[in-house]
């Protein structure tokens, strides 16, 4: 069978749809590590972890920014459902700082009423939300 030349993406949330084209290559964050996705991958489900799923098309490159979920790469299809997922260009870097404060704070309060895994689930999206949004400053062609 011919391999085709384009992945046909969707990266999707709970409630929004984040991207859907057509894609030269995928990096995706897995659980267990980054995810190389080119034309003709074979089958797979894999968890979504958090990171950066960067995609290319032609000389465009996007960056998403995402955090748990699922990936299933289908024959020239992948699907990714995030528990959240944004454009990194997207992201505001200020909401992003504070909700590390926020959640520092809490990690630090000694409350036994705080819910730890949580705030450190929401410390950890905090963090590479971050790294992400300043990624994506890096990444971009100076003029
Ligand atoms: P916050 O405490 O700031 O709400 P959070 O990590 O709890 O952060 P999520 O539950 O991951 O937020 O996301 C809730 C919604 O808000 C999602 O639609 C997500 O895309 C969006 N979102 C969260 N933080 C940011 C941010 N810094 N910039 C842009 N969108 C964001």
């Amino acid at each position: 069978m011919a391999i085709p030349e384009k992945i046909h993406l969707e990266i999707v949330t709970a409630d929004k749809q984040v991207f859907s084209g057509d894609v030269d290559s995928i990096i995706v964050p897995a659980l267990t590590g980054y995810l190389g996705i080119l034309p003709g991958h074979a089958p797979l489900l894999a968890e979504l972890g958090i990171g950066e799923i960067i995609f290319k098309s032609g000389e465009t490159m996007e960056d998403v920014f995402c955090s748990w979920g699922f990936i299933e790469v289908l024959p020239g299809r992948v699907v990714i459902l995030a528990q959240t997922a944004e454009l990194s260009s997207d992201i505001d870097l200020k909401r992003a700082e504070e909700a590390k404060t926020r959640a520092e704070k809490l990690l630090k309060s000694g409350d036994p009423n705080v819910d730890y895994a949580a705030t450190e689930l929401a410390m950890m999206r905090a963090i590479s939300r971050i790294q992400a949004a300043k990624n994506v400053t890096l990444r971009r062609p100076h003029k």
